[in-house]
C-alpha cells in the first residue's frame, strides 16, 4: 500500500529532477516526475558533455562546502551505476588560476575540509611544461570528470517507483487536503504529498514564483571530431573548458550570455570556444576547417550567482503583535540552481529524506 506521506511530484526531469526522482525512489517515495518535453526532446540531453568539478570561492565557506559535497554526490553516483566510458568518465578536472589564487583556494578549501588526497596542487613550471600556458597555477580535483546528461538522467530515473509523465507543462501549482497540486497546461492536475520544482530558469513562469529575481544566461558549447592525439583524458578549465574524446568528440565552450534568446548556435560565440579549444589543446585548427556543432542552452542565474536549493520558507505575522516569524511551508521545496530567493534558507533538498 502506498504510503501518502511517501508521494513527491517533481517538476522538470533534468539533472535537478532526475537525480532528486531517483534518490527518493530508493527511498520507498512514489515519484511522478513531469517534464514538458518528451524524454529524448528534453534540451539537457542535447549536451554531449557536462562537466562535474566543484567550483570555488574564495570568501563563501558554506558555498564551497556544497560545491565540494555536490561533485563527489555526482562522483559517487556514476560509481553507483558503473557507467561504461562512452557515457562518463571521472578522471579528474584541472582547473586554472592566476597569481596566487590557487594558493588561496587551497587554503580555504582545506578549511572546509577538503582531504589533501582528494586534490592536487599543479605549479605554473609544470603547467606551461605539460600544457604550453604561461602565468598559471593549478589545482587537480580528483572526484570530478564529464558525464553524458542523456545516458545519467535516463537511467536514474528507470525505476520502478517512478512514474515519468512527457508533455506535461506545470503552469500554477496549489495546496488542498495535505496535497500539492500542479496544474499543466492541457488541464490535467498531479498531486502528491511533496512537491520540489526543478525546473531550473522556467521557474519564475510558475505563478506563485512570478517575484523571483531569475534571469536566463544564455550558452554555447561546441565539438568536434576527436584528434586523440594528445592522448590525455583530463579536462581543463578556467574560464572555459575542453572535454577531450567524449565518444569521439572533444567538446569545448562555454560562453555566457544575458538577455540573448537566441536558440541558434551563434558564429560569434563559436570563435570564443574555438580560442579555448586552441588554448588547451594547443592545437592551432582554423575555423574554416571545422563546421559550427554544437548546442545552446540556458541557464538559471541570481544576482549574486549563489546556488539555492531546500525547502520554502513564508514570513507569519503573529495576531495582536508586529511580531513576525519564519515558517517552514510543508513539503514544498525547490532546487533550480544558481538560485537564491530571499523566502529560502540554505537547507538542502536532501534535508527531507
Ligand atoms: C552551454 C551550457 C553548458 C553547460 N555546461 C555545464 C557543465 O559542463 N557542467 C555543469 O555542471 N553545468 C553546465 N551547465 C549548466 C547546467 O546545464 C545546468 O546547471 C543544469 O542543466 C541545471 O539542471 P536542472 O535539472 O536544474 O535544470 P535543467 O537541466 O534545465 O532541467 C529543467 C527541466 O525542467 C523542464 N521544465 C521547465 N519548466 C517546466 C514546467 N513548467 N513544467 C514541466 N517541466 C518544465 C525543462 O523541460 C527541463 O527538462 C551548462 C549550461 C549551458 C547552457
Amino acid at each position: 500500500m502506498i504510503n501518502p506521506d511517501k508521494t513527491a511530484l517533481i517538476i522538470g526531469a533534468g539533472i535537478a529532477g532526475s537525480s532528486l526522482a531517483y534518490q527518493l525512489a530508493k527511498r520507498n517515495y512514489q515519484v511522478t516526475l513531469l517534464d514538458e518535453n518528451n524524454q529524448h526532446e528534453i534540451e539537457i540531453f542535447q549536451n554531449k558533455a557536462a562537466m562535474i568539478s566543484p567550483h570555488f570561492m574564495l570568501n563563501n565557506p558554506k558555498y564551497n562546502s556544497l560545491m565540494s559535497k555536490a561533485s563527489k554526490y555526482a562522483y559517487d553516483l556514476t560509481k553507483e551505476f558503473n557507467y561504461p566510458k562512452e557515457d562518463a568518465l571521472m578522471e579528474g578536472v584541472i582547473k586554472l588560476y592566476e597569481n596566487d589564487m590557487a594558493d588561496r583556494l587551497i587554503e580555504r578549501i582545506v578549511s572546509i575540509g577538503l582531504e589533501k588526497a582528494d586534490f592536487k596542487y599543479l605549479s605554473k613550471d609544470l603547467i606551461k611544461k605539460k600544457y604550453g600556458i604561461e602565468n598559471k597555477a593549478g589545482i587537480l580535483f580528483k572526484y570530478a570528470g564529464w558525464v553524458s546528461p542523456n545516458k545519467i538522467c535516463s537511467s536514474l530515473i528507470n525505476h520502478k517507483n517512478i512514474k515519468f509523465i512527457p508533455k506535461k507543462k506545470a503552469k500554477k501549482i496549489s495546496y488542498k487536503n495535505n496535497l500539492w497540486i500542479a496544474n499543466c497546461d492541457d488541464s490535467n492536475k498531479y498531486a502528491a504529498s511533496n512537491l520540489i520544482l526543478c525546473n531550473s530558469f522556467a521557474l519564475n513562469e510558475i505563478s506563485l514564483f512570478k517575484d523571483i529575481d531569475l534571469k536566463k544566461n544564455r550558452g554555447q558549447i561546441n565539438w568536434l571530431p576527436s584528434k586523440k592525439k594528445h592522448g590525455s583524458t583530463e579536462i581543463i578549465s578556467d574560464s572555459g573548458y575542453l572535454i577531450p574524446d567524449v565518444s569521439g568528440f572533444d567538446v569545448f565552450g562555454s560562453t555566457y550570455d544575458r538577455d540573448n534568446e537566441n536558440k541558434n548556435l551563434s558564429m560569434t560565440d563559436f570563435d570564443k570556444n574555438l580560442k579555448t579549444y586552441q588554448k588547451f589543446s594547443g592545437d592551432k585548427i582554423k575555423e574554416n576547417d571545422i563546421s559550427n556543432a554544437g548546442w545552446v542552452g540556458w541557464r538559471a542565474v541570481t544576482p549574486d550567482r549563489t546556488p539555492y536549493v531546500g525547502q520554502l520558507l513564508r514570513l507569519k505575522m503573529a495576531s495582536k503583535s508586529f511580531y513576525k516569524r519564519w515558517l517552514w511551508i510543508q513539503r514544498l521545496y525547490i532546487s533550480a540552481i544558481y538560485i537564491k530567493v530571499l523566502s529560502l534558507t540554505d537547507r538542502r533538498i536532501t534535508d527531507i529524506y
